[in-house]
């Protein structure tokens, strides 16, 4: 028997986590009022301009053009779209296609800005450095926040939008909470204004309630296109064994995700007030617990350069 939508039309997703059965339109429709709900709880946003970091893969397509949707009506409110070219031959390029196919369409800024322009390095180059081939995504994500900010900086953002969905953010708490690394948790976004050093652009994440099976087929009902290659290096084995570990507790206990955000998101407000202890990194301003981040020690390593941060 065909499962039906309270509506009684064809479901086209069941959510475990609430027993819900949805149609395409009430499928779509619920997707955007969490989103709606989320932008409300992190704003407000009223004027100002967002970045959108676009790989091109499904989360940053859907929250770029979510975001043009909810904002377009407001002409105080600007989008731009920031893209970051790891330097991967065989990887990126494609993905940049597409998102510049995206801003095209929505006639929205676009800014490419490469590691080999900000850190003199490339991944393709990177990975066959003889000391440092055997972590490749520890490099390139410390590289990856920072050319992000740069170019949200550059574009003259107030603040930086991501794709993170609710997985992604379930596996970062979990991660933390287990490496019992609390300064990291005071650090996650959503920012306000004011919550992160002076020359850093506060991240929001308006993706951060939808897990990653819905946004992938958000992006599919809807007919956006989206790169969904796989990097050559990806190898980060423990964020792999985080998600294993969240999708079988999802599997037994439905709402797991769920019920980890919610946690957090009343914690939240009283670990920013212990986690006061961050400085600024003397080479690149980026926050960091020692005279020089993790970040600019990572770079230095492999011989590329470190970049300041210009102060607002
Ligand atoms: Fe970078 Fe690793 Fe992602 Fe590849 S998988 S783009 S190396 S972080
Ligand atoms: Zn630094």
């Amino acid at each position: 028997m065909t499962s039906r939508c309270s509506c009684g039309a064809p479901s086209v997703y069941l959510a475990r986590y609430s027993g819900e059965q949805l149609c395409e339109e009430h499928f779509l429709r619920s997707v955007e009022k969490r989103v709606h709900r989320e932008l409300r709880q992190q704003g407000p946003f009223k004027h100002g301009r967002i970045a959108v970091a676009l790989s091109g893969g499904k989360d940053s397509v859907v929250t770029l053009r979510l975001l043009h949707e909810t904002f377009r009506s407001n002409p105080q409110l600007e989008l731009a779209a920031v893209t970051v070219d790891e330097g991967i031959a065989s990887y990126r390029p494609p993905s940049i296609e597409v998102a510049a196919e995206h801003c095209k369409e929505l006639e929205i800024p676009h800014e490419v800005l490469s590691y080999e322009e900000t850190s003199g390095v490339t991944m393709d180059k990177l990975v066959v450095h003889p000391a440092r081939a055997h972590m490749p995504c520890a490099y390139c994500g410390v590289l990856r926040r920072r050319n992000l900010n740069e170019a949200a900086r550059r574009v003259g953002a107030t603040h930086l939008a991501t794709g993170h969905n609710l997985d992604d953010v379930a596996q970062t708490l979990l991660m933390n909470h287990l490496k019992g690394d609390v300064d990291r948790l005071a650090r996650m976004g959503p920012h306000r204004a004011g919550q992160v050093l002076p020359g850093l652009v506060p991240r929001i994440l308006p993706l951060r309630a939808i897990p990653e099976r819905e946004v992938a087929l958000y992006a599919i009902l809807r007919g956006w296109r989206y790169h969904d290659g796989e990097c050559p290096y990806a190898q980060d084995a423990t964020r792999g064994r985080y998600r294993e570990l969240l999708l079988q507790l999802e599997e037994e206990t439905p709402g797991t995700r769920h019920a980890l955000l919610a946690g957090y998101d009343r914690l939240a407000p009283l670990l920013r007030e212990e986690g006061g202890t961050l400085r600024a990194c003397e080479a690149c301003g980026e926050p960091s617990s020692g005279a020089r981040c993790r970040a600019c020690e990572l770079i230095t390593s492999v011989g590329g350069r470190t970049q300041p941060v210009e102060r607002a």
